[in-house]
């Protein structure tokens, strides 16, 4: 195996999604894997996590055991990276973190409509849940981060081939509309009058004008207040972003910077009427907003 660079991957909590994006490069793995040695992956039956150059973590961090493997991959990489949103960001899993560890273990396993006498199961054999879920910087350092739910397969490959060739990645700056390719008439014009005068969802619009921007025709979208490097993929399917990519590296947050963003563009009042404003704006970045420090704080726990 001598000339390729000892790597280890592993998934905390998460789906998988990340790892199956990396098998997603097909026969373009097999260039990666001339240059690479996996010695640890949900993949491959090894059971202790080896000393490796590059150790590759999906997933965010929601239980003991997820704390403790993440540790080891820190001790034994020489560079950790943050593996798609829910290692960068918290991802989907850190929702969460609107409620406490007990909250959430009641409403789960005593207080679902279909539960009769539910109890919640304890015992030494089942992790226990971490209060809060939280992204791999929160607990260790971490050299470089791959964002996207998941990351295209081509950026993973981008990224792998530069920090194997001793280079920098490249980091992406800009928001998600400086990618998009759809037509903003009305947002690039300064103006006093709102760019629309309603807020909905796809399906109630008769026809959405696949070539005109979105937030233009009344539908929320993320692109102000999220990062680009997806190549704007849902958008080309004709569906709003909903952020996955996480914030930009300069926003302090990106619920704040989408509601700062979408203020300006949509009618008085407009955000109040959405049902979900925690799901649009920080449905993949819940972890680094401001609310679970807040709620640690006033919970006191940790
Ligand atoms: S980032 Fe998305 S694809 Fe990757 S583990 Fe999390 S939820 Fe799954
Ligand atoms: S708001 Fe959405 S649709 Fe409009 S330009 Fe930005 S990414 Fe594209
Ligand atoms: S368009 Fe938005 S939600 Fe869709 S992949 Fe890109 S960043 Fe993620």
């Amino acid at each position: 195996m001598s000339g390729r660079v000892p790597v280890a991957t592993t998934w905390l909590q998460s789906c998988s999604g990340c790892h199956i994006a990396l098998l997603d490069l097909h026969e373009e793995l097999l260039d990666l894997l001339g240059s690479i040695d996996i010695r640890y992956s949900p993949i491959v039956d090894v059971k202790e996590v080896p000393e490796t150059d590059l150790g590759i973590v999906e997933g965010s961090v929601g239980n003991r055991d997820n704390t403790e493997m993440l540790l080891k991959f820190r001790e034994r990489s020489k560079t950790l990276i943050a593996f798609g949103t829910c290692a960068c960001f918290g991802g989907i899993p850190g929702l969460r973190n609107l409620f406490t560890r007990e909250e959430l273990l009641r409403r789960g396993y005593v207080e679902t409509e279909s539960t009769v006498d539910g109890i919640v199961p304890a015992g030494p054999e089942l992790p226990a849940l971490e209060q809060y879920v939280k992204p791999l910087n929160q607990l260790v350092p971490v050299e470089h981060y791959i964002p996207g739910c998941p990351p295209l397969p081509s950026t993973i490959k981008k990224n792998l081939v530069a920090l194997l060739g001793g280079g920098k990645p490249e980091v992406k700056k800009r928001n998600l509309c400086e990618e998009c390719d759809r037509t903003k008439k009305k947002l690039l014009v300064a103006s006093r009058d709102f760019v629309t005068d309603s807020v909905v969802s796809p399906h109630e619009l008769d026809n959405i004008d696949r070539s005109l921007c979105f937030l233009e025709q009344g539908v929320l979208c993320m692109g102000p207040a999220t990062c680009e490097g997806c190549g704007a993929r849902c958008l080309a399917g004709n569906m709003p972003c909903r952020g996955c990519m996480g914030p930009t590296p300069h926003a302090l947050e990106q619920g704040a910077k989408s509601i700062n963003a979408l203020s300006a563009i949509l009618p008085a009042g407009g955000l109040m009427f959405q049902e979900d404003v925690v799901g649009v704006g920080y449905r993949y970045s819940l972890p680094v907003s401001i609310y679970p420090h807040l709620a640690s704080e006033v919970e006191g726990t940790e």
